[in-house]
């Protein structure tokens, strides 16, 4: 059983250009914030330590961002602790603002990840195949994507980046819009990291 702190980030602030459905129905920078919020409240409600990386509306940049990771990792580790990092996106097919047919969830680390990372990234994945949102893609054998994204690469704790479904894809844009697809979307990363924390 770890003792763990749980950072959520969530992927981008309001100043990002696009990143948004075709219909501008659902912006990623908000809807990724009202996820992070709802899940740092859920972690707490279930006596797990968490902390909102980025309470700010607007973008920080990633060197910021992970100098606070690193900081937060520290001082966990001198009182004994282990962190991890989610950070919390939204995928899309294209950016010609036209809907596209991808599906699905998907969760990435870095090429030099520390097992740790591939096996929250693991976890993860499998609560969204528990949940049928694995999509309509070819699924890596280890069912983990890789891929140099600078906040998995640079974070001095195991980290991983969630890609929740795909913002120009009709059907996945109506699911993340739904009250019922935010809470699934919240419990699927709740119960990983409870899986997580027990291993
Ligand atoms: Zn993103």
């Amino acid at each position: 059983m770890k003792k763990l702190c749980v950072i959520l980030d969530n992927g981008h602030g309001k100043d990002t250009p696009g990143k948004c459905s075709p219909d501008r129905s659902l912006y990623e920078w908000q809807w990724t914030r009202d996820i992070a919020c709802g899940l740092y409240q859920r972690l707490l409600e279930e006596g797990i330590e968490a902390q909102l990386l980025v309470p700010e509306q607007t973008d920080i940049p990633l060197s910021a961002r992970v100098a606070r990771e690193n900081q937060t990792t520290t001082e966990a580790k001198r009182a004994g602790k282990e962190t991890c990092l989610i950070s919390v996106h939204i995928n899309a097919a294209g950016g010609d603002g036209k809907w596209k047919s991808a599906r699905g969830f998907s969760c990435w680390i870095a090429q030099s990840a520390s097992p740790k990372s591939k096996q929250l990234a693991q976890l993860l994945y499998a609560e969204a195949e528990a949940r049928e949102l694995q999509g309509n893609r070819s699924v890596p054998a280890e069912k983990y994507w890789v891929a140099p994204f600078y906040i998995t690469t640079h974070s001095s704790c195991p980290a991983v980046l969630t890609e929740n479904l795909f913002q120009d894809n009709k059907e996945d844009v109506a699911f993340l819009l739904s009250d019922a697809g935010k809470q699934t979307i919240i419990d699927l990363h709740v119960q990983a990291i409870k899986k997580y924390i027990a291993i």
